[in-house]
């Protein structure tokens, strides 16, 4: 069962909701249909103003612990981005009342930190794609210790209980320690974890009926691969497309059986981020599912900002892992 007062559990709960809080209220504010498409500016400033909410509560709680975060204050700070870092400043003040500009930046620098033996990690809004399409995004915390995740949450604004797109106000927080299962809840729940449910994945065992779960984006992903895997599978559903770790989410939940990401064609030389996939995979794995490289070798968060050597991900609900493994050699053969 998981301990809801063990103070990691409770820290990192509070943190996640604080934050993808204001990240929804961000997205409600700043993103409208008329935004041009490559203004991004909604998204940095949430993506800044979530990282300085955990940063600053990491400060209060857990001083001097290491932090892994995605962002970097450095171009928030030239004058050129007086505006941003006001902006930026004016949300993280509905959470943290009467902090400074120069705050927002050292907290927001909390996360510079490399990998120790123990260390926090956090993506303040993964799926910044999502975000700005008004889709699925999430905040993710994790914590590491020897190179394994011990703690995940995640939270998912746009995401109901049922997993499926929810109104404002009624996104999912979802949380695994290991070893105590995985739990999911309302992000306004947050101080209840009585109404947490325990999650579990799919009971599926089947190809015809494997769900699979790829990026949105298809520029992240290989889609010509992912189509010859579901053809060599058998599978006659058509893989679902959603943003960020909420894939995790959707597979622990039993809404999924295999989640794949493979490296684009045009970016074979990219390198996964520890926090794009710490917290995700620790909910899929207390969850019942199993998470390994495309060798069937677990994931290694000891070797860096990036998960090094690694060529590829495979999420499973553990009954499809083998049998995905084998697919995608054959297709890559
Ligand atoms: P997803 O929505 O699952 O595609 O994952 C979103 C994450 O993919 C973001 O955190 C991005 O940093 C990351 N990302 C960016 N470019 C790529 C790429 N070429 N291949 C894979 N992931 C990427
Ligand atoms: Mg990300």
């Amino acid at each position: 069962m998981m301990d809801w007062n063990e103070p990691r559990n409770r820290f990192a709960l509070q943190a996640v909701r604080l934050a993808a809080d204001l990240a929804a209220d961000i997205q409600g504010e700043m993103v409208s249909e008329a935004l041009t498409k490559d203004d991004r500016s909604p998204v940095t400033v949430a993506d800044f103003a979530a990282q300085a909410v955990i940063g600053c509560l990491l400060d209060q709680n857990y001083p001097g612990e290491l932090l892994v975060g995605e962002e970097q204050s450095d171009v928030l700070r030239s004058p050129e981005e007086r505006h941003t870092l006001e902006q930026v400043a004016g949300f993280v003040k509905r959470v943290i009342p009467g902090v400074t500009p120069e705050e927002v930046c050292d907290f927001i620098d909390r996360g510079v930190d490399e990998p120790g033996r123990e260390y926090w990690t956090l993506d303040p809004i993964d799926g910044t794609k999502g975000f700005l399409r008004q889709a699925q995004y999430a905040t993710a915390l994790a914590y590491v210790e020897n190179g394994e995740v011990q703690l995940g949450v995640l939270g998912c604004p746009n995401l109901s209980l049922d997993l499926r797109e929810s109104k404002p106000g009624e996104g999912s927080l979802l949380i695994a320690r290991r070893g105590s299962g995985s739990w999911i809840g309302r992000l306004a729940d947050v101080d209840q974890p009585e109404r947490f449910t325990r999650l579990q994945v799919s009971t599926r065992t089947d190809p015809e009926d494997a769900r699979l779960l790829r990026s949105f984006e298809s520029a992240h992903t290989n889609t010509d691969l992912i189509d010859a895997f579901q053809r060599e599978l058998g599978g006659k559903a058509d893989p679902v497309r959603m943003d960020s770790q909420t894939k995790y989410a959707l597979l622990a939940s039993g809404e999924g059986e295999i989640y794949l990401r493979l490296l684009s064609p045009d970016r074979m030389d990219y390198k996964e981020k520890i926090w794009d996939q710490a917290a995700g995979s620790v909910i899929v794995e207390e969850a019942g599912g199993i998470v390994t490289d495309l060798d069937g070798k677990r994931l290694d968060f000891s070797r860096g900002r990036t998960l090094r050597g690694n060529r590829g991900i495979c999420a499973s609900n553990g009954k499809f892992h083998d049998l995905a493994l084998n697919a995608l050699r054959a297709v890559k053969a």
